[in-house]
């Protein structure tokens, strides 16, 4: 029996024990203490914004988001299908509706059905768009630049502003991912919309445990964000609360995790993009990403019309592969939402596995995975 070759794990072997040791041997390990600040800082450098917010999880992240974009209980938002349900769940969390839409061929959200459904199935009335079907306001849309593509984000922003809806950007899979050409050049994944939403848990490029972090360029929301995640805390002496806040900060023992991770992050890319064009040199068809962005290769997709037989068959070789998600629109939480001409999702879904693609896989590893999907018939 061979060795386990993992689908994604964590690779802790910069300054990871350094920095935690220092947390520690300090004591600051809450949500105080500069490695929180020094993660922000170094975080929002990398992505080329001015400022982050450093929270406890993507998904708390992505509800964070979703409150300061204004999303009520009575709104709706436009959610992608194919995605980790942490994308949507959020806005349940506040009592909204999703309305879900289909992917193209890069797995993310498909800008020519999103700009049918707001032509044809809505309206837009005193700079709002309306769902003619509930007459409910879409307020936002959560963008997800899945496995770390990047949705046409051209397109989107553009119907997003005709349309008068807020983008929100699910970038906790596209860490490093940015536009090489075009309108958008130099951009980074999770800063083209209105707000962004970076994940480190354990399974994501960098990773804290578990953790994330919000960018924007609007310094309002940022500002709001960490008033939401630190219990809306209107005096800090008397405990004064304005508002029902949450308990979403980052703690210091986090940060100081990936503070060391952000150091390797460009290290990691290189080495994950090494290894997608080794699997893809040997004839393995992984799905290639969008064209003109630097994706940070976060996850290798393999068309497969065996999907279930060849899953079996590498899991049986100690090979961890993953079909993708079950499509969130079908899971029970979610059948009852409304859905818009959903069908290359469902293809994708039945095809795509996720082959290993840690930053840690060797080069052995990868000849095994190559050796042993040539080997299936
Ligand atoms: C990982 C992930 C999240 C949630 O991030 P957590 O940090 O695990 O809460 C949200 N959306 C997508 C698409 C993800 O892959």
């Amino acid at each position: 029996m061979g060795q386990f070759i993992p689908l994604s794990v964590p690779n802790l072997k910069g300054n990871e024990l350094a920095y935690v040791t220092e947390a520690i041997q300090t004591e600051w390990v809450s949500t105080a203490g500069t490695y929180v600040n020094d993660f922000e800082k170094g975080l929002a450098d990398y992505v080329h914004v001015p400022r982050a917010v450093a929270c406890q999880s993507g998904t708390a992240g992505l509800h964070l988001a979703l409150l300061t974009c204004g999303v009520k209980k009575e709104d709706e938002v436009i959610v992608p299908t194919l995605t980790f349900i942490a994308a949507v769940n959020p806005v349940k969390y506040i009592g909204a509706d999703p309305i879900f839409m289909d992917c193209d061929d890069t797995l993310t959200i498909d800008p020519i059905k999103l700009r049918c459904f707001c032509e044809e199935e809505c309206i837009v009335s005193q700079e709002k768009l309306i769902n003619k079907k509930t007459g409910k306001h879409i307020k936002a849309m959560v963008v997800v630049h899945v496995f770390g593509n990047i949705a046409d984000m051209e397109q989107i922003i553009e119907i997003a502003k005709q349309y008068h809806l807020k983008v929100i950007e699910d970038a906790t899979e596209a860490l490093g991912s940015y536009y090489q050409q075009g309108k958008l050049k130099g951009q980074f994944a999770g800063t083209m919309g209105d707000i962004g939403v970076y994940s480190f848990n354990g399974n994501k490029i960098i990773t804290t445990g578990g953790g994330g972090m919000i960018v924007s360029k609007n310094t309002e929301y940022l500002d709001r964000c960490q008033y939401l995640s630190t219990q809306a805390k209107d005096d800090t002496l008397y405990f004064v609360h304005d508002e029902v806040g949450y308990n979403y900060r980052m703690t210091n023992l986090q940060a100081a995790l990936g503070l060391a991770q952000l150091e390797q992050l460009e290290t990691f890319i290189r080495t994950k993009q090494d290894n997608y064009f080794k699997y893809k040199k040997e004839g393995i068809e992984l799905l290639s990403f969008r064209e003109g962005i630097r994706s940070n290769y976060w996850f290798y997709s393999y068309w497969t019309e065996q999907r279930d037989l060849l899953m079996n068959y590498l899991n049986e070789k100690e090979i961890q592969v993953r079909p993708i998600w079950k499509l969130i629109h079908t899971l029970k939480p979610y059948q009852e939402c409304q859905s818009f001409r959903i069908d290359k999702a469902l293809l994708y879904y039945e095809h795509i596995l996720n082959l290993p693609c840690s930053s840690n896989l060797t080069q052995e590893n990868v000849a095994t995975v190559i050796t042993a999907i040539q080997s299936f018939s």
